[in-house]
């Protein structure tokens, strides 16, 4: 039977999606073995790769002078691969936001290959905030200027898009998908697809097409976005199976409603866990109410000797990997698009139960 899901990443994904997976794996539209022994490159496998872009295009909107590329190396890579490609048109400074743990991995890699410009930082307050727009003084000469819009580890999601000079670079690991973006506003995108888009193993990026010739000449080809972008994504073998099965939740999105419905349904999901939160005598949220997390919800109880006991009864009661990040403790819980309402209400209901019980 499966359970509720509310796992960080890799996280839940679409049940339609891991059925269809399932019933094509021996055999993959009639040709006799699965789409993970075939070549990238036959004409099969090119329909899945160009059919996957093309809805991810449809779905976010994206603009033609944008190319979409399919990664590896996770966000992570990208951590590397933003200053790789953006440090060689003459300035090597960047602009960067720091607002909690993956803000600061990205930071920590910019620094190896030139200046860092923390703009604003949430530090002072356990990064349980956004800075205002405001809060910051742009270089004068940024290369770039990075921001994570949702921090997955601390449940703190921006309200907003810097308006910035510098190209804008997003990393949208764990919000994308979850709403409408104005493409056009960022210089690149990139989003690890362990929690909103399929498996681990590939990541995504969206890139301005006027951004893919300011590489540094000692660029590793696998970081490349111009030889991603010319190779389509194909230079070396990509990730097959996860791309596939990218794209079979990209279709099962369009068949939801799109970004559209998706953002209304984070916003129900999300709305009513916090609702229960602020309501709650024994429970809650550690995060700035103007930028609470629609994805990742922490939460702590009143009294840390029962974390366990919380856990282990909700594991019994059907709700799965509810514990919070190893370096803040507490609870979370992650509402990407694959969790589905009745997740929540039936988390909310179990959490209830169990403030009755021992608050
Ligand atoms: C999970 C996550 C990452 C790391 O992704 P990998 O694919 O494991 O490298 C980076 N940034 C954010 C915001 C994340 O949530």
């Amino acid at each position: 039977m499966r359970k509720f899901n509310f796992c960080a990443g890799p996280a839940a994904l679409p049940e339609p999606v891991l059925r269809q997976a399932q019933e094509e794996l021996l055999d993959w539209q009639g040709i006799g073995c699965s789409v993970m022994e075939v070549s990238h490159r036959s004409p099969e496998y090119t329909v899945v790769a160009e059919q996957a872009e093309q809805d991810l295009r449809d779905l976010l909107s994206i603009p033609e002078n944008y190319k979409v590329l399919f990664l590896q190396g996770g966000a992570t890579a990208q951590f590397s691969a933003v200053p790789w490609n953006l440090f060689g048109a003459g300035s090597k400074t960047a602009d960067y936001i720091h607002t909690g743990q993956w803000a600061e991995k990205a930071i920590v890699e910019a620094r190896r290959y030139g200046n860092v410009n923390v703009v604003a930082s949430s530090e002072d307050r356990n990064f349980s905030y956004a800075p205002a727009a405001d809060a910051w003084e742009e270089s004068p000469d940024a290369a770039y200027f990075h921001y994570t819009p949702n921090e997955t580890i601390g449940g703190v999601e921006f309200p907003y898009i810097p308006e910035v000079k510098a190209p804008l670079i997003a990393d949208m690991s764990s919000t994308i998908l979850s709403q409408p973006i104005p493409v056009e506003k960022f210089g690149f995108i990139y989003a690890g697809a362990q929690k909103n888009i399929g498996p681990s193993g590939i990541a995504v990026g969206i890139v301005r097409d006027d951004l893919l010739d300011r590489a540094m000449p000692e660029i590793p080809r696998s970081l490349s976005w111009k030889i991603a972008a010319e190779g389509h994504s194909m230079d070396n073998t990509p990730p097959t199976f996860a791309w596939y099965l990218s794209g079979l939740v990209f279709k099962w999105l369009k068949a939801q409603g799109g970004v559209d419905a998706m953002a209304e349904l984070s916003l129900k999901k999300s709305g009513l866990l916090y609702e229960f939160l602020d309501r709650s005598d024994f429970f809650s949220s550690p995060v700035d109410v103007s930028c609470r997390s629609r994805m990742n919800v922490p939460f702590v109880l009143a009294d840390a000797a029962l974390d366990k006991k919380f856990l282990l009864e909700a594991e019994e009661a059907g709700l799965l990997n509810l514990k919070g990040h190893r370096s803040v403790g507490g609870m979370r819980a992650s509402l990407y698009n694959a969790v589905p309402l009745e997740a929540v209400e039936a988390l909310v209901a179990f959490m209830a139960d169990f403030e009755q019980r021992n608050g």
